[in-house]
């Protein structure tokens, strides 16, 4: 019954339709995180809206779970299910307008492609701190990296999207149309159609001056006090985050100290390049400088450095809290949890979401913590399954110790599968209007494997 429907989704979808016995798919049904382990009945590779149209139908006439994926990131495996999943990769081309200052990605686009489309032209817009996260699932979240304090967060930068919805009914959402869903899809996640196209508003910034620097453990504190003053008041072109790292095999870093725990910052100065010593001295006066990378390099080389940290199939598992102020209390719990990190690709950052991510009011778009300084993740990944136990631990007691000094709410894609019931505190005052939209739009909730907006 399933292989006779499958072949009439076959004859009208362009792109690939893979199932369990065809070749490719063991590949096809992995997402990034190595723990989740689904059997999707088919996986689709669009080639274009009119598959993703095709392939929506399918999904929701034969009642079937549907997940959409754009770069498989999603830490508790959002973007994969054992029904129908719409895998967007096949879709990735990015184009740039450099007249306009737009650049339109699709909907499977990495921020590897966005960037190296529109650094061509010199321009930028906020994305992920690594290059290969997509653009669909951290856009629609909100959207937090380097460039966030000038620019804003990625869904600021949204100008519109073409959304294919619950029904099938392709609609294109921006200020001007559909203008519930566009506000919706600013931080409400994947919860309401599939976004084959964004728009994007794009910066000025080609080369930004920044890297890693790794101080001794024992600065964590000066380290943490001295950022919370700094990020207040530093200029917007300053990003860039402190965290909890094991020093990995890389040249500058002596080799008898691979392996040794360190206090870092991962600096990104995104104003003119022949500033950014200077705007980086209060970094290096704060405590001595252990090691480090810094210079002037292209916002892309800045991007992607990490990449090869953080490979598909580790065990990820994370936790995530907005916080507004960075107390001493806070500190102590971060001095003492950050420094039992117990793998060299698990980590705890403490990203600034100020400046430009604070001009647009709470209720503008879905996306409500628009009060909170930082935007913390304890982020868990390690490669042997054997050791879920102790990592998963390592993340939980990091959390229950600075849950107490953090808001109620976190950011949507820091969080884990277990954190579904804090969702109404993520949205804070836009809950119930993202509840209303979800109703307009998918009443019958096909889109809910995600952080779900039940209608
Ligand atoms: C190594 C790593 C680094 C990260 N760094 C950052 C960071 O710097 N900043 C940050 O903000 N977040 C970061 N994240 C978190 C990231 O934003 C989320 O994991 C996000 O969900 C990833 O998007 P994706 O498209 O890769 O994920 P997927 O797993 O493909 O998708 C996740 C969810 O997004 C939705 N979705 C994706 N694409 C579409 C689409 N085209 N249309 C509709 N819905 C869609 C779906 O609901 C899906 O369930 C990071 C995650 C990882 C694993």
């Amino acid at each position: 019954m399933v292989t006779l429907t499958l072949d009439k989704l076959r004859e009208q979808v362009r792109g690939e339709v893979i199932a369990p016995e065809n070749e490719g798919y063991e590949q096809a049904r992995k997402v990034h995180n190595a723990m989740i382990d689904r059997r999707p009945i088919v996986v689709v590779r669009p080639a274009n809206a009119g598959d993703v149209i095709a392939a929506v139908n399918f999904a929701r006439e034969g009642h079937l779970d549907l997940a959409m994926r754009g770069g498989g990131h999603s830490v508790p495996g959002l973007g994969t299910c054992d029904g129908v999943v719409i895998d967007m990769s096949s879709m990735r081309g990015v184009r740039v307008n450099p007249e306009k200052r737009t650049a339109r990605a699709e909907g499977g686009a990495t921020w590897g492609d966005f960037n190296a489309a529109t650094h061509a032209f010199g321009l930028a817009t906020t994305g992920g701190i690594i290059s290969t996260t997509g653009v669909g699932g951290l856009t629609l979240g909100g959207g937090i990296g380097y460039l966030a304090r000038g620019c804003g967060l990625s869904c600021d930068n949204l100008v519109s999207a073409d959304v294919v919805t619950a029904d099938g009914k392709f609609v294109v959402a921006s200020e001007k149309a559909n203008n519930d869903l566009f506000w919706a899809i600013r931080g409400g996640g994947g919860n309401f159609g599939v976004v084959t196209s964004f728009e994007f508003r794009v910066h000025p910034v080609k080369d930004i001056y920044g890297g890693p620097i790794f101080y001794e453990l024992k600065y964590a504190k000066d380290l943490l006090q001295f950022y919370r003053e700094f990020i207040a008041t530093a200029p917007e072109q300053m990003g860039g985050f402190p965290a909890f790292q094991i020093a990995p095999p890389l040249p500058f870093i002596p080799e008898k100290r691979h392996g040794d725990t360190f206090a870092l910052f991962v600096a990104c100065w995104a104003g003119p390049v022949e500033e950014g010593e200077r705007a980086l001295k209060p970094l290096h006066d704060v405590a001595p400088v252990f090691a480090e990378h810094v210079g002037a390099m292209p916002y892309p080389a800045l991007n992607s450095a990490f990449d090869g940290l953080y490979p598909p199939g580790l065990q990820h598992y994370w936790k995530a809290n907005f916080v507004k102020e960075l107390t001493d209390d806070a500190i102590s719990a971060h001095l003492e949890h950050g420094a039992k990190v117990p793998a060299l690709t698990s980590t705890m950052h403490i990203y600034p979401i100020n400046g430009a991510v604070h001009r647009v009011a709470s209720d503008a778009t879905a996306f409500a913590y628009r009060d909170a300084n930082f935007a913390t993740v304890i982020a868990g990944m390690w490669p042997d399954p054997t050791h879920n136990t102790a990592n998963t631990k390592w993340v939980r007691d990091y959390y229950d110790a600075t849950a107490p000094h953090s808001e109620e709410g976190g950011y949507i894609n820091f969080m884990a599968e277990d954190d579904q019931s804090r969702i109404k505190a993520n949205y804070k005052g836009n809950y119930k209007r993202l509840v209303e939209v979800k109703k307009k739009y998918d009443p019958d909730n096909l889109f809910h494997v995600n952080q779900n907006i039940k209608p």
